[in-house]
C-alpha cells in the first residue's frame, strides 16, 4: 500500500491528533462526522453526514483503504456494514462490546479481570432489587452512551433511589442502566496498550490519573506502582485484546484500592490518558495506532523521563506559563470554548520526578491551578 487513506469515524481532537501522526508517515485522512465544525477538518478533508447513512458510509468506504474511530459511539451496525467493504480497525465486534458496560463487565468476568459488583436495572422495581444485592453507595449509569461522567448519578443512600430513577429513568428503555457498587478507590490507573494485526501486543509505562466531577483532570506517567500489580494490569490489557482480537490503540481504565485492581471499562480508541505519549514516549499512542491498523511495525513504547499531561476544560489558559518551560508542550484542538469541553491540553516533560513537581508547580502559580497540578505534584513527591 503507497500512501495509503484512512478513513476516521468522528472528527474531534482525537482524530486531528491522528492526522498530525499520520503526517510524517505519508498518509492521507478522510474524516467523517456529524458536525461541519469538527475540528480534525483543520487538517484533514472532512465528510458531513449521519453515520446510520449507507449513502455517505459508501462514498466514504470508497475513498477509504482503511477505517477507524475517534469515538466510540457510532453505531456498530455502521461499522459492520463498513467492514464489509473495507478493513474496520478495532473490529465491530470490540466496538460493540466496549459500547455496552453490561457486555463489557460481563466480558472482564470472563477474563478475570475483577469488576466492582453490578446490576441491571431496566425498570423501577429492577432499581430497588439491584440496591439490594449491590449496596450503597452506588452509581446508576446508563449501559451505553455514556462518557466522561455523563449519563451517571450517584447514589449515596437508598433515599436517593427515586431521584436517580426520574434522572436517568427515561433512558432505561432505550439504552438500559447498569448499578455498580461505589468503589472508594485509593488511585485511579489506565493501561494504554496496543496490539498489531500480527498479534503483536505493546503497553506504555502504566498511567495515574485524576478526574473531576468525571472528566480527566490530570494524568502522570510512568504512575508509581509496584512491579506485581503493573505486570497484572498489563496482564489484563493482555487477554482482553487477545480475546477480542483486538487491533490498535485500547485503554483499560482501573481502580486500585487495597492493592487490587478492578476494571472500570474500556475504551476502544486513543485516550486522553495517553496523550503524554507524543512528547513522553518513543513512540506516540496516535502514532502506533495508525501503525496498527496499517500492518506497520509497532514503535517502541518506552518512556522518555517522566510525564504530565493537564486538560484544558471550557476554554483555553495563557499557554505562555507552559511554552515557557523546558519540556513543555501545548496543543491547542481549535474548538471553540464552551463549558465542560475538552478544549486543549499541555504536557509537561522532565528526567526526574523533582523537576517534573517544580515545572508544574510553577504552571499552577502562573495559571491559577493550584488545585488541578496538586495531585500530581504529591504523587511525584510521594
Ligand atoms: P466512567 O464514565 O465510567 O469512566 O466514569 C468517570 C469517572 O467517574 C471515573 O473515572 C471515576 O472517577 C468515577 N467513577 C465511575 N464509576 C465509579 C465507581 N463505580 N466507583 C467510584 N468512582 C467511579
Amino acid at each position: 500500500m503507497t500512501r495509503p487513506t484512512v478513513g476516521i469515524l468522528g472528527g474531534g481532537q482525537l482524530a486531528r491528533m491522528l492526522a498530525l501522526a499520520g503526517a510524517p508517515l505519508g498518509l492521507r485522512f478522510l474524516v467523517m462526522d456529524t458536525a461541519s465544525d469538527a475540528c480534525a477538518s483543520q487538517f484533514a478533508p472532512l465528510r458531513v453526514g449521519d453515520y446510520r447513512d449507507e449513502a455517505v458510509l459508501a462514498e466514504f468506504a470508497a475513498k477509504i483503504d482503511v477505517a477507524t474511530f475517534d469515538f466510540e459511539n457510532v453505531p456498530a451496525e455502521s461499522a459492520e456494514w463498513l467492514s464489509a467493504r473495507v478493513p474496520v480497525f478495532p473490529n465491530p465486534r470490540a466496538l460493540a462490546v466496549a459500547q455496552d458496560r453490561l457486555a463489557e463487565k460481563t466480558l472482564f468476568r470472563e477474563l478475570d479481570i475483577p469488576v466492582p459488583a453490578f446490576a441491571t436495572v431496566d425498570t423501577r422495581e429492577e432499581l430497588d432489587r439491584a440496591l439490594a444485592s449491590v449496596g450503597v453507595p452506588c452509581i446508576l449509569k446508563t449501559r451505553r452512551l455514556g462518557y466522561d461522567g455523563k449519563g451517571q448519578f450517584r447514589i449515596r443512600s437508598a433515599g436517593d433511589a427515586e431521584a436517580a430513577w426520574q434522572a436517568l429513568g427515561p433512558q432505561a428503555a432505550g439504552v438500559g442502566l447498569i448499578v455498580e457498587a461505589f468503589v472508594p478507590f485509593e488511585r485511579e490507573l489506565s493501561v494504554v496498550a496496543v496490539r498489531g494485526r500480527d498479534g503483536e501486543f505493546r503497553t506504555w509505562p502504566l498511567t495515574a490519573n485524576w478526574h473531576v466531577d468525571g472528566v480527566l483532570s490530570a494524568s502522570l506517567a510512568p504512575a508509581r506502582v509496584d512491579a506485581e500489580l503493573a505486570a497484572t494490569a498489563v496482564a489484563h490489557a493482555r487477554r482482553l485484546a487477545e480475546r477480542l482480537d483486538y487491533v490498535g490503540v485500547f485503554a483499560l481504565e482501573l481502580f486500585c484500592r487495597g492493592g487490587e485492581l478492578l476494571a472500570n471499562e474500556m475504551a476502544p480508541r486513543v485516550h486522553n490518558s495517553g496523550h503524554w505519549t507524543i512528547e513522553g514516549a518513543e513512540t506516540s499512542q496516535f502514532q502506533n495506532h495508525l501503525r496498527a491498523v496499517l500492518g506497520l511495525p509497532l514503535g517502541s513504547t518506552a518512556m522518555r523521563g517522566h510525564a504530565c499531561m493537564l486538560n484544558w476544560i471550557g476554554q483555553m489558559p495563557d499557554p505562555a506559563a507552559v511554552l515557557g518551560q523546558a519540556g513543555g508542550h501545548w496543543h491547542d484542538y481549535g474548538k471553540e470554548p464552551r463549558a465542560g469541553r475538552k478544549v486543549g491540553h499541555a504536557t509537561l516533560r522532565a528526567d526526574t520526578p523533582g523537576a517534573l513537581a517544580e515545572a508544574l508547580e510553577r504552571v499552577g502559580r502562573a495559571l491559577d491551578r493550584d488545585a488541578q497540578v496538586a495531585p500530581p505534584v504529591a504523587a511525584l513527591r510521594d
